[in-house]
């Protein structure tokens, strides 16, 4: 403990458990990068000082790029380090400095609205060349000009992708590509004001084994980079300054929740089956093709759900058809002989793609706006590249095909009539695809749900997406900390729908899995089982806990526990006979 923190008092603050896991460190406030820049006339005499200061902000962004630079050579080695040779040379652009100081000539205003104005230029300019390297530059010139303007503005340094030291990141919150942003290794937990469990930039940190804590209100505000916090994802506490005893504390707790995950990773070795003999399919939802290795690691029977929308964030341009096929391909080889349920594009909501702004106007409603296959369907040629993509993917292993925020049959109808046209294409083209490859929906909102019947006639298997169709039934943004205390997992209307979903889809003969973050929480899991779901998909490392409450139960009595949930009138029971159910098989130290 450092002689700082010892002087200061302990401190806890209650938020909400997202990602499970201990962690103690510093701090580092992530500042969001939407920066405010401050607009105003300047003083004729003080022009030379604008200039002197602007002269001044790029000297110390290149000393602060050449220090990282240097760190990333000792910590990652040369290679990784060269990539900031890009950033070093943004600032010796000659072009972009001396148009930001012609615009502050001829308007006056200060030079942070004339610097960003430029690069804002340039960025666009680059984004839109037809060339890959140079487009490519507009990612560099973005990531330069933010750190000059936050010089300018005396803002602390505040870019998760540049976190090299492995520190607590917390911050107002965390969009999908920051959290996906944060390298793996370099995030020791993660706490955010706002946001939900089910939020995505939650469900990465989940996936990346980070503990995370969610829904702390204003804690950014009570914190300061360098602080020593300890953060317990497993119950949603973040302790500001712990003392000796509560570090002592936790450290037992630690080794009591390790050896307690070292067991349940020895079990999970063992085949997923129950206790009366019933097999069950555990699958791994992944973000990035990195991921495709824990498969294996962690057993899974293959992919419930690829999140291909991951590829286009966290880049400054929309990957082509051979980057994306290169990408599913490794994916479908990886978990081979396993299938791999692609699912097409699910930008929109809280993933828009930030490096296209124009694509996704800003919108009052993003959840219920142009999202996902609305907006594939919108863009034709997007959608194609990708599909096309997936195609040539199937040839190499077992890809299916899933399309998210299905609402109707038309819907399904259009996207395979797009998907008709791409396989007609690739024929013309003589390039091989399995000409079987399966297509499927997602079941998410309440007008698929309720009209399952409808979108059996166009595809083959349903996949339950609960964390949308739980926002969407309940009117509960699933994003919102204020009423994160709402959303409800076990609602009666949810556990309703899905029996119905599970009978419609079973009655015609189709199978249905679940791949919303119910699927992975042991609390559930029984449940959805005892509702007759045939396979469950979850983020890796969330199986072993799942297996071993599925070796420890018997199917009939999670049928039983079904049927009593469904005789209940409140998510309150609902939740207590999960709980007890769950406790009774399943030792909780
Ligand atoms: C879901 O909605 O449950 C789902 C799996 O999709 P996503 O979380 O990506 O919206
Ligand atoms: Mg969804």
């Amino acid at each position: 403990m450092s002689a700082e923190q010892s002087t200061k008092e302990e401190v806890t603050v209650q938020g909400i458990s997202a990602s499970q896991g201990i962690a103690y460190g510093q701090i580092f406030v992530y500042v969001q990068s939407d920066i405010a820049i401050p607009s105003y006339q300047v003083d004729p005499d003080k022009r030379i000082d604008e200039i002197s200061r602007f002269d001044k902000a790029l000297l110390v962004t290149r000393q602060q790029i050449s220090k990282i630079q240097a760190d990333v050579e000792k910590s990652l080695g040369k290679d990784e380090a060269d990539i900031f040779d890009a950033h070093l040379l943004v600032l010796e652009d000659q072009a972009l400095i001396s148009e930001t100081i012609r615009e502050f000539e001829t308007t006056g205003r200060n030079i942070e609205t004339c610097f960003s104005a430029v690069s804002k230029r340039y960025i666009q300019a680059f984004s839109e060349i037809d060339d890959e390297y140079l487009r490519e530059r507009a990612a560099d010139i973005r990531d330069v000009a933010q750190r000059v303007l936050q010089n300018l503005l005396g803002q602390a340094e505040n870019s998760l992708s540049r976190l090299v030291e492995r520190r607590i990141v917390v911050a107002n919150d965390l969009s999908p590509s920051d959290s996906a942003g944060i390298d793996r290794g370099s995030g020791l937990a993660i706490v955010t004001d706002s946001g939900s469990k089910t939020s995505h930039a939650v469900i990465v940190a989940r996936s990346m084994q980070v503990p995370a804590v969610v829904g702390v209100r204003d804690l950014t505000k009570r914190v300061k980079t360098g602080d020593w916090a300890l953060v317990d994802g497993y119950e949603g506490l973040v302790i500001l300054h712990p003392s000796e005893n509560t570090l002592f504390r936790y450290g037992k707790i630690q080794s009591q929740k390790k050896s307690f995950q070292s067991r349940l990773l020895e079990a999970n070795r063992q085949e997923a089956v129950t206790a009366d003999g019933v097999a069950v399919t555990l699958m791994a939802n992944i973000e990035k093709v990195e991921e495709v290795a824990e498969v294996k690691q962690f057993y899974a029977q293959g992919i419930g759900l690829f999140r291909t929308e991951y590829l286009f964030l966290n880049t400054s341009r929309i990957p082509t058809e051979q980057e994306q096929f290169l990408a599913y391909k490794a994916v479908v080889e990886g978990a081979a002989p396993n299938p791999v349920i692609i699912r097409t594009l699910d930008l929109g909501g809280d993933k828009p793609m930030e490096s296209n702004p124009n694509m996704f106007p800003k919108e009052d409603n993003p959840f219920m706006g142009y999202r996902a296959i609305r907006f594939c369907l919108d863009n034709p040629g997007l959608f194609k590249d990708q599909l096309r993509a997936v195609l040539l993917a199937s040839s190499f292993g077992k890809a299916k095909i899933m399309y998210p925020m299905i609402s109707g049959a038309d819907e399904l109808v259009r996207a395979n009539a797009v998907l008709d046209e791409c396989k007609a294409e690739l024929k013309a083209r003589g390039q091989a695809f399995d000409e079987k490859v399966e297509v499927g929906a997602m079941i998410e909102i309440p007008s698929a749900a309720a009209t399952v019947d409808l979108l059996q006639k166009q595809c083959t298997f349903f996949s339950i997406g609960t964390n949308d169709l739980i926002q969407y039934m309940l009117a509960i943004d699933r994003g919102n900390d204020r009423i994160a205390h709402l959303y409800e997992p076990a609602h009666p209307a949810v556990i309703r729908t899905l029996k119905r979903i599970v009978e419609d889809a079973h009655r015609l003969g189709v199978p249905v899995g679940v791949c919303g973050e119910m699927a992975g929480d042991p609390l559930y899991a029984a449940l959805l089982l005892g509702l007759g779901v045939d396979s469950l998909s979850m983020s890796p490392p969330a199986i072993p806990a799942v297996k071993f409450l599925v070796r420890a139960m018997k199917m009939a009595d999670a049928r039983q526990l079904a049927q009593e949930a469904l005789g209940l009138g409140s998510a309150k029971e609902i939740f207590t006979v999960c709980d007890r159910f769950h406790r009774s098989r399943v030792m909780i130290e």
